[in-house]
């Protein structure tokens, strides 16, 4: 069983970033709106993350641990219509089979907080009282201090680093609801805070970004049978911007090639340059419409209707493009 837990491991744990995107989509998934993310050396001595989602009750706390157990997916039906970010149970065993890794969690109906705590090896976790307001706190340290030849392959810190803060900024520009902070070496580097208001937004968007997407960002909207986009796609005659590419389906980053196509081909319809296109898209669609379930780090998808979602693609950004230039 470690032996299955280190392999599956080897899917969805690659190096620190990965940790810490399968631990923010947990605590996204609990609800959380606010998320402290402290990291110490490139994640890899030390990776700290505190919400305030519903927690884990003392019972549930070893089932956490467990392969394959989620409380997220019931049935098929369930699969076929996935909102939450997790649904394979996998990530914590995973996780915990290649570091040391601590799990503290208060749930609301609970006086107390509990902590477990696993090492890679021994698949034994002892639970004991601790102190927490209610939500969760995951420290994964020592990562792949069991595997010394996964190790070889982390680059440096710095690099790791720098992985960690473009996942946090992925799902920072998904969730403009969720307030996220984000240390390295014990410097807060990184404040996100809850953006309502279209100002708010901007500004989010704005650190995320940066100003020159901001000013030649233009805002993009289109809602048709089941379907909707919106966000904000740089003018194709602006000056050449920084590389920003991130395509949302209900609220799960995805690169795809029909949606790059469609970006790519209105693009080209619009102006003969060779600008890449760069965009902050959203696309909402019924999930039975749409696979996620195909790529174990659920990045890829496959649409049920790949002509209609590409198509509709294609309208929405040479609408708003046409818009700017007439
Ligand atoms: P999955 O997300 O696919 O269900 P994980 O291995 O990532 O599997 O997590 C296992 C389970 O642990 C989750 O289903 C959830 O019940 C619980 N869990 C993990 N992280 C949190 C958290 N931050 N807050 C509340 N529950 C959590
Ligand atoms: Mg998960």
């Amino acid at each position: 069983r470690e032996l299955a837990n280190q392999i599956a491991a080897g899917e969805v744990v690659e190096r620190p970033s990965s940790v810490v995107k399968e631990l923010v989509e947990n605590s996204l998934d609990a609800g959380a709106t606010k998320m402290e993310i402290d990291i110490h050396r490139g994640g890899i001595e030390r990776i700290r993350i505190y919400d305030n989602g519903v927690g884990i009750s003392k019972d549930e706390l070893p089932l956490a641990l467990a392969r394959h157990a989620t409380n997220k997916i019931f049935s098929l039906e369930d699969l076929q219509s996935i909102l939450s970010m997790g649904f394979r149970g996998e990530a914590l065993a995973s996780i915990s089979s290649v570091s040391r890794l601590k799990l503290t969690s208060r749930t609301l109906e609970q006086k107390e907080a509990w902590q477990a705590y696993t090492e890679g090896r021994e698949m034994h976790v002892a639970i004991k009282p601790a102190s927490h307001p209610v939500g969760t706190t995951i420290e994964v340290l020592n990562l792949f201090y069991n595997t010394p030849a996964r190790r070889k392959f982390l680059r440096t810190e710095k690099t790791e680093w720098q992985h960690i803060d473009e996942v946090v900024r992925r799902l920072a520009l998904s969730r403009f609801d969720v307030a996220i902070d984000l240390s390295h070496n014990g410097k807060l580097l990184r404040q996100y805070g809850v953006a309502q208001s279209e100002l708010q937004k901007e500004r989010r968007l704005l650190r995320l970004c940066g100003a020159s997407f901001l000013q030649h960002a233009l805002t993009l909207s289109l809602e048709s049978t089941g379907l909707s986009v919106k966000g904000w796609i740089a003018d194709p005659h602006s000056p050449k911007i920084n590389d920003i590419q991130y395509f949302y389906i209900n609220r799960r980053i995805v690169r795809d090639r029909v949606v790059n196509h469609a970006v790519r081909q209105a693009y080209e319809t619009i102006s003969t340059g060779s600008n890449t296109p760069s965009y902050v898209l959203y696309l909402d669609m019924d999930p039975r419409q749409v696979d996620v379930n195909v790529h174990p780090a659920k990045q890829e998808v496959r649409f049920h209707q790949t002509r209609l979602v590409h198509d509709f693609i294609y309208q929405a950004i040479t609408t708003a493009l046409n818009h700017s230039t007439s």
